[in-house]
């Protein structure tokens, strides 16, 4: 068919793109808001050290390559998203990943390479040095740690449960008695589920991606959806017709950003920045531009941890 532009086709196209706006939710209407809604014009700008000198192995071979390689997630709206049609990441994670490459001398506009880095997978693609950092929802915990270092944490999230807007049996990790519940292989939170089965007695239902739990939870094939809070509001916020978080958090989950083990002077680069950005107030600006407006209100980040 060939087409024909005329002043009128133009205007229904116009007023069906202006519609389709306003389903999207992008105005704050109740509807759906696919993938998170980021306040793009509110997100700091970050500026861009020069002549860093780290002794770091990692550091100095992304120097040389000229881009610096993160693992991020891609299917957390609010934290770590990545938009199909535009391939751009967006997110409170991503705006960290970016402060912090900033302070390390590298352009967050065109000198990062993100990577989508599932949970399983983290400290395999940390030790073998697919990824320079990881920052995505990564708790710090011992066991992670015999692998990988940390600098964090960040933030503070905390196991909780995601339920159909009409679910009513399910109050909170003590009504999971017999429940189908989904998480992700290699989380914590469905860890935490696993070796406390005598006590939460939920059946697990394990996938690789969020967005698989997701599609369980909406089509009834699951009963719930266990992750960290900060996440699961972020799935609520983007479809408040049809999902809720429960509000009782039963963990905590201390955020770090992953690297290689043992390598101090990184770690210590990259603690510096993050305290940088929370002293200057890009840090809370850029929380408030994101995660912040999928109802997790800003608190005070934990203590940094300097070992
Ligand atoms: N923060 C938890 C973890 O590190 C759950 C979120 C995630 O899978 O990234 O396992």
């Amino acid at each position: 068919m060939k087409i024909v532009k005329t002043a009128a086709s133009a205007a229904v196209v116009l007023s069906l793109a202006l519609s389709v706006t306003a389903c999207g939710g992008k105005e704050g209407t109740a509807g759906d808001k696919p993938g998170g809604d980021t306040d793009k014009k509110s997100l700091p700008a970050y500026k861009v050290a020069k002549d860093v000198k780290v002794d770091s192995a990692v550091l100095k071979k992304a120097q040389k390559r000229g881009k610096l390689i993160i693992g991020a997630k891609s299917d957390q709206p609010y934290l770590g998203f990545q938009d199909p049609s535009t391939k751009e990441y967006e997110g409170f994670d991503i705006e960290v990943a970016k402060m912090v490459a900033a302070d390390l001398g590298f352009d967050p506009k065109k000198d990062i390479q993100f990577k989508t880095i599932d949970s399983s997978i983290r400290e395999t693609a940390i030790s073998k040095g697919q990824v320079d950092l990881m920052v995505g929802t990564y708790t710090i915990n011992d066991e992670r740690k015999k692998q990988v270092s940390f600098a964090g944490p960040y933030y503070m999230a905390g196991q909780d449960l995601l339920v159909r807007k009409d679910e009513k049996s399910i109050k909170g990790p003590d009504s999971l008695k017999g429940k189908k519940v989904c998480s992700i292989v290699g989380s914590t939170p469905l860890q935490n589920l696993k070796d406390n089965k005598d006590k939460y007695g939920a059946e697990t239902v394990e996938f690789g991606k969020y967005t698989e739990c997701v599609k369980q939870l909406l089509d009834g094939q699951v009963d719930a959806m266990t992750t960290d809070d900060a996440i699961l509001k972020g799935y609520a916020a983007e479809r408040p017709t049809k999902l809720k978080v429960i509000g009782k958090t039963f963990s905590e989950e201390p955020y770090g950003i992953g690297l290689k083990k043992g390598d101090k002077a990184l770690q210590t680069a990259v603690l510096d920045a993050v305290e940088a950005h929370q002293k200057d107030g890009s840090y809370k600006k850029a929380y408030d531009a994101t995660l912040g407006r999928s109802g997790s209100k800003f608190t005070e980040p934990p203590a940094l941890e300097r070992d």
